[in-house]
């Protein structure tokens, strides 16, 4: 598994990521403006260059999972809040208070979503303030939080492991991960989409026959575009971030996940686009471990706050505007 952890309020690493930041930003920069600079950028002072994702085929003679072979009725539907704050409390919660952090699993390169501010060198983004959320309702502040970095093939290992108390990244609620793990109601209805260079021609997932296409293992993203398109070449990098990179060296011809993680891709590039219409819906719940009901129940009820005091749109204006610029927060479903 590759992982590794980090904290929200590091003063002593602050000058280090900062530095990695920018030159991460000044290598993908070379990237996208010629691929001879590679070399002279890698000879730079940093100890750890980010390295050019290489894209690599996926193993497709695996059989599909068949999406009827876990039903579960409405996968979105999860447990009633009980009330959030002091008062409620379980297991898993009073473990998490007894240990004053909130272990949150995401990832670090997903602009948006969670990345690293260049700046200040902290990570910020939409699933962050979420998470943030929780951790003020469940610990009294939204700093008590200590994240693990996670793939997106790590995500459900993570929380059956309980490394993770929480993942907060961009996790698409399924019923195939719910015999697994367990998951809050929506807090984000993403869809399935195409990302291509502008005038590629290529208009959406019907173009994609005989086309290479970036994806990353683990996904909804990779199960979906084999079903939807079986005559395109699917390669893979770690993560959604390198799948933007080996577009910019033209490794690939299109990357294919949610609209909201492209809408990330697409603003660190314009010379990419999105393509094509919804090719799945992708609700995002934040997963939990799948015995902690106490856990569930906590976080819908953070979530319900969120909808209703005004958060989640303020938090969606923050960092989604370019997808939405009018938004509802999700309604959610209860099972119980
Ligand atoms: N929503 C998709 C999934 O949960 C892709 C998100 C990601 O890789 O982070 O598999």
């Amino acid at each position: 598994m590759n992982t590794s952890s980090t904290r929200t309020t590091p003063t002593s690493t602050a000058r280090g990521l900062l530095a990695a930041a920018l030159a991460a930003t000044a290598f993908l920069a070379g990237c996208a403006s010629s691929i001879g600079t590679q070399d002279s950028t890698r000879s730079g002072s940093y100890t750890e260059p980010p390295l050019p994702a290489k894209a690599i085929p996926v193993e497709t003679d695996t059989p599909l999972p068949n999406p009827n072979d876990q039903q579960c009725g409405d996968p979105t539907a999860s447990l009633r809040p009980t009330g959030s704050g002091v008062a409620a409390g379980g297991p898993t919660i009073d473990a998490i208070r007894a240990r004053g952090r909130l272990l949150v699993g995401l990832d670090t390169g997903s602009n948006l979503f969670s990345f690293r501010d260049p700046v200040s060198g902290t990570i910020v983004g939409f699933d962050v303030d979420i998470a943030r959320e929780i951790a003020r309702d469940l610990l009294g502040s939204p700093d008590l939080i200590e994240y693990r970095i996670l793939g997106s093939a790590d995500r459900e290992r993570a929380l059956q492991e309980h490394t993770v108390d929480v993942v907060a990244k961009t996790m698409t609620i399924t019923c195939e991960r719910r015999t697994k793990i367990a998951f809050s109601t929506v807090y984000l209805r993403a869809d399935q989409r195409v990302l291509a260079m502008k005038n590629s021609g290529i208009t959406g997932a019907a173009d994609l026959a005989g086309k290479r296409v970036c994806v990353v293992l683990g996904t909804t993203s990779l199960d979906r575009i084999r079903r939807e398109q079986p005559a395109a070449t699917l390669l893979t990098v770690p993560t959604w971030a390198d799948c933007l990179v080996v577009l910019q060296q033209r490794q690939v011809d299109a990357v294919s996940t949610d609209d909201a993680i492209l809408a990330g891709l697409a603003a660190q590039d314009p010379y990419t686009e999105m393509v094509g219409d919804s090719i799945s819906a992708e609700p995002y719940g934040i997963g939990i471990a799948k015995e902690a009901d106490d856990l569930v129940r906590f976080v819908n009820g953070t979530l319900e706050r969120l909808r209703t005091d005004g958060t989640w749109v303020q938090i969606h204006e923050r960092w989604l505007a370019a997808l939405d610029p009018t938004p509802t927060p999700p309604a959610p479903t209860y099972q119980d």
